[in-house]
C-alpha cells in the first residue's frame, strides 16, 4: 500500500515520481500510496503525473516516532498532506 521515492533513505535513484507511475501501470495497478519516510515534497508531482496516467495515488507519508515507530500517514488533499 505504500511506495517510497527517491526521497527515502531506502529508495534509490530509479525511485522517480514518473518511474514509478510507469512501474505501476506495467504491472496493472489501479491505485498506488506514496509514503516518503518523513517528507511529503513527491506526493504532489507523483499524484499529478498518476491522475495523468489514470493510476489514483494516495497522499501520504510515513512517519518516525520518537518512540522509531513507523506509521503510514494518509491525507485526502495535498493541503492537509
Ligand atoms: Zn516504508
Amino acid at each position: 500500500m505504500h511506495i517510497h521515492t527517491v526521497l527515502s533513505p531506502c529508495g534509490d535513484l530509479s525511485m522517480s515520481p514518473a518511474a514509478i507511475i510507469k512501474k505501476a501501470k506495467s504491472v496493472g495497478l489501479d491505485i498506488i500510496g506514496i509514503c516518503d519516510h518523513n517528507s511529503t515534497l513527491n506526493a504532489q508531482l507523483t499524484y499529478e503525473l498518476g491522475k495523468q496516467e489514470g493510476l489514483y495515488v494516495l497522499l501520504g507519508a510515513e512517519v518516525t516516532s520518537k518512540e522509531d515507530v513507523h506509521s503510514l500517514c494518509f491525507m485526502p488533499t495535498i493541503e492537509k498532506l
